[in-house]
């Protein structure tokens, strides 16, 4: 399989090369130069397959001519070592919990998938690879966890100082290693500009190798296909059509979703949903897709306002909008109808949502009105105990700690403090030379 750049001004390039590139020379997205299919009878017998199968014959023909078929089932049992259940709400509703992995939310499975393939191409390579990734959150614990220990690879993680939750800066701050974090005097804009700017910088990148871990990775982006088919190996006694939820900041999950549909699995209809930055849903009434500065929200995992995975979805579907809204809807929502979902449902069902999840719900039933006899599944994304204060103030409850998240609030945080892109440079090319 080779990978083009959607700015199309780039060369093709292999799975190897796009996942240490990250993104192409001429700053476009990588994009599979076809979509294969899986045979009818991989769907057929899906309830006969295990996790490990599925993900296997799902990801090989986007990984095979650059991951030995082994290596590559190695990888995959060491990535998917946790379960992925499908719970039931309601009668026709269900939610498919994402957040069983080692930092409780769904952006495990990517990050571990790409440190992997990471590690086993940095064996090839002259010269250490550093990961470098700025986060407002979830992305630093899952990428931080994901590369520990990995050989030939260092991740440095930089964040806004005071702007992430205690539970995500011990994340990030805790485990040493391979792995440091800068601790940034600003905000997550400012952290993000500084990575950019060391893209940029011709003379730091003639010195290091250096790659990004954000979601646009396809190495990251991929595998997370296969949320959607273990959700459907778990629904398909049903027997009734498929709806997905699914609450989108980047629009990654979703479209790797769309995907999986794109390979053939059998899903009616996909509903993006999101917090108030509703650059998407307005796309989908106007057909004008104008970005703006993102808002902050109680589900602030999906404060973007300019999906950058968004150009994706809209590559699948060849940029024809009228084939793209027979099978995506998309709807946006407050924190107030968010914190009122919340509630509904655990007065309703005792299940306890994370706001993200809960606007993942919200769009789902949305469409669920004027869809009678679906099977809807919205995915939650984060567990509670990781929007903690959230949950306290709007149910009065609070979740049972789990043991991941237990064994943090006993080790000690390390960090290096930085103040702007002159510091990082000068880390970055010191800790280059050790
Ligand atoms: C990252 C994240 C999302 C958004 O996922 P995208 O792929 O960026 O759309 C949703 N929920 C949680 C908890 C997240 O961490």
């Amino acid at each position: 399989m080779k990978y083009f750049s959607l700015n199309k001004k780039a060369p093709k390039v292999s799975f190897r090369e796009a996942v240490i590139r990250g993104i192409a020379p001429d700053r476009g997205l990588y994009f599979p130069e076809e979509i294969p299919q899986l045979p009818l009878s991989f769907f057929e017998n899906i309830e006969e397959k295990s996790s490990h199968e599925i993900a296997y014959e799902a990801i090989h023909p986007f990984v095979k001519e650059d991951i030995p078929d082994q290596e590559l089932m190695r990888i995959i049992e060491k990535v998917l070592d946790f379960d992925f259940p499908l719970v039931p709400i309601d009668e026709n509703t269900a939610t498919l919990e994402l957040f069983h992995g080692p930092t409780m939310a769904f952006k495990d499975v990517g990050a571990r998938f790409m440190a992997n393939c990471l590690g086993y191409f940095s064996g090839d390579e002259q010269q250490d690879i550093t990961v470098l990734v700025a986060t407002s959150g979830d992305t630093g614990g899952a990428v931080a966890n994901g590369f520990l220990g990995v050989e030939g690879v260092k991740v440095v993680i930089l964040y806004p100082s005071g702007k992430v939750s205690d539970i995500q800066e011990r994340q990030l701050t805790t485990l040493g290693q391979n792995i440091t974090a800068l601790e940034v005097d600003g905000t997550f804009d400012d952290c993000q500009r500084m990575v950019k700017n060391a893209f940029l910088d011709d003379d730091l990148l003639s010195q290091m190798k250096l790659t990004s871990a954000n979601s646009i990775n396809i190495a990251r982006w991929l595998p997370q296909m296969f949320y959607f088919l273990f959700a459907y190996k778990q629904m398909k006694s049903q027997g009734k059509e498929l709806a997905f939820s699914v609450p989108s900041g980047n629009f990654g999950n979703i479209c790797a979703g769309m995907m999986a549909f794109q390979l053939g699995m059998p899903v009616k209809h996909f509903v993006a949903a999101t917090n108030v930055n509703d650059t998407v849903p307005q796309f989908m009434k106007t057909r004008s897709y104008d970005p703006k500065p993102s808002t902050a929200t109680i589900s602030n995992a999906m404060d973007v306002g300019d999906p950058s995975n968004f150009i994706r979805i809209r590559e699948i579907y060849k940029d024809n909008f009228d084939v793209l809204k027979n099978h995506l809807h998309s709807y946006s929502y407050t924190d107030e109808a968010t914190r009122k979902a919340m509630k509904h449902v655990y007065n309703s069902t005792g299940y306890i949502m994370d706001p993200h999840g809960a606007v993942g719900y919200l769009g789902l039933k949305k469409y669920m009105e004027t869809h009678d006899g679906t099977y809807g599944i919205f995915l939650e994304t984060a567990h509670p105990i990781k929007f903690l204060d959230v949950v306290e103030s709007t149910l009065a409850v609070s979740p049972e700690m789990p043991p991941q998240i237990a064994q943090l609030m006993h080790r000690d945080k390390q960090s290096i403090p930085i103040k702007d892109y002159q510091e990082l440079k000068e880390f970055l090319t010191d800790s280059n030379t050790v």
